[in-house]
């Protein structure tokens, strides 16, 4: 191949002679323009991201969960079972078009967890590792249409922002609706704008969970006649609902305790030492207050654990983005090694533990120990390492600070 600028010569393909281009490459007894050129690189550019946009590649069971395990600590079982259901999820998809007569249903998910224990970091986790778009929504947020407030069809706009306004990517992506045990039915809201009950929102819900052809302002807002609506079509979306369902104990210990003729009193109140919610059925929720059919929707109901001190210590060091990766990182970039000891590692995931709200506390604990460092060191010269022990935790003492011992 080697480039040509001989008057005489002409494109091969578009015929244009060699004056009209800037450049014409001589391949095996032919030529080309740029123009054909750079018409021909758009064309498989556009072609390449349109097989990519349609293919999905579906990650098997492990692969996920392998993902999740580089992130998520702990909840096995929830992490076993979202993996199962997206694998079946997005086989589905990809076998909608087979001639086969066997309807795989959807594989809508359910956490069931208490605070801070990673339902949505599973969701968001889960988005990113099979690379659709994902958008989180509060459900406490969500009315009716018609109501003030967020129309449950707004959730479609937000994904189909999130997909960067890409019809076909926007149907196969991800919703997570946090909070979904505060839209009960007997859930008596005080706000008079929307349902008292939360079972119209419940009723809206269900409309998009089953699928159904939405049509849905572009830009968001009030449909406005002149602006063009898009259709989404809500089949192949996936919807991942999470709540704490404080209460919902009650509910389960109330039917195993009724357990019938020759139920174990023993067992019986082991169970309930246990992690009662480990044993919460649909039948306990729909108790709770939620319409049968909209649990018909969620078929892959899973629980999450409590964080227990072992996991809030997994969590602070192991992910491969944990908190003290990070602050070790940010240190690390003004060569500063950061060191953590084991006793402050251990106080840190204590006082965690004390304040209740799972994995959570960590963060606002860490940013705590840590606003005086970050503020101090970058502007002091010569620190090796900063250490800090539980005392620093503690904030009986300031950090250990080493400095590199200057040579001659
Ligand atoms: P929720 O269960 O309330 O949805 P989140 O997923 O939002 O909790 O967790 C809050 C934060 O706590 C996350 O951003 C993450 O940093 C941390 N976290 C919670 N659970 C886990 C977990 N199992 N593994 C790793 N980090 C976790």
């Amino acid at each position: 191949m080697s480039s040509s600028k001989n008057k005489d010569i002409q494109c091969s393909f578009c015929q244009g002679s060699s004056q009209n281009s800037k450049l014409l490459i001589e391949g095996n007894g032919c030529h080309i323009c740029n123009i054909c050129i750079e018409k021909s690189y758009h064309l498989i550019v556009e072609d390449v991201s349109q097989k990519d946009q349609k293919e999905i590649i579906v990650k098997k069971p492990h692969e996920i969960k392998q993902k999740l395990d580089e992130v998520v600590i702990g909840q096995e079982t929830a992490k076993k079972s979202i993996s199962v259901a997206v694998y079946n999820h997005y086989k589905r998809i990809i076998n909608l078009d087979s001639k086969e007569v066997f309807n795989i249903d959807k594989s809508n998910i359910l956490f069931i967890g208490p605070t801070g224990t990673g339902k949505t970091l599973l969701a968001k986790t889960l988005a990113q590792s099979l690379n659709v778009p994902f958008v989180i929504v509060d459900a406490t947020v969500l009315t009716e249409a018609g109501y003030v407030g967020e129309d449950v069809e707004n959730i479609l706009v937000r994904l189909y922002h999130e997909s960067g306004y890409d019809i076909d990517k926007t149907q196969k992506g991800i919703i997570y609706i946090d909070e979904l045990d505060k839209i009960t039915k007997k859930n008596a809201n005080q706000s008079i704008t929307r349902d008292v009950s939360g079972e119209g929102v419940q009723q809206s819900l269900l409309k998009i969970l089953e699928g159904t052809i939405a049509n849905i302002p572009p830009k968001g807002g009030r449909k406005h006649p002149e602006q063009p609506l898009v259709k989404i079509d809500t089949t192949n979306i996936l919807f991942i609902c999470g709540g704490t369902f404080e209460g919902l104990t009650k509910i389960i210990e109330r039917r195993i305790k009724g357990g019938g003729i020759g139920f174990d009193r023993k067992m019986n109140s082991n169970l309930v030492s246990t992690n009662l919610l480990n044993k919460s059925t649909p039948e306990d929720v729909i108790h709770y207050g939620f319409i049968p059919e909209l649990m018909g929707r969620l078929p892959v109901l899973t629980t999450l654990d409590y964080i227990s001190k072992e996991a809030m210590l997994e969590i602070l060091t192991k992910p491969k983005n944990s908190i003290i990766k990070q602050y070790q990182h940010l240190l690390q970039l003004d060569n500063v090694d950061l060191i953590f000891t084991d006793k402050a590692l251990d106080k840190i995931a204590e006082i965690a533990l004390e304040r209740k709200t799972g994995a959570r506390a960590l963060r606002s604990i860490l940013e705590d120990i840590m606003l005086d460092i970050m503020y101090e060191i970058p502007s002091k010269k010569n620190i090796k390492t900063c250490t800090i022990d539980h005392n620093v935790v503690l904030k009986k003492n300031k950090p250990k600070i080493s400095y590199y011992t200057k040579t001659a």
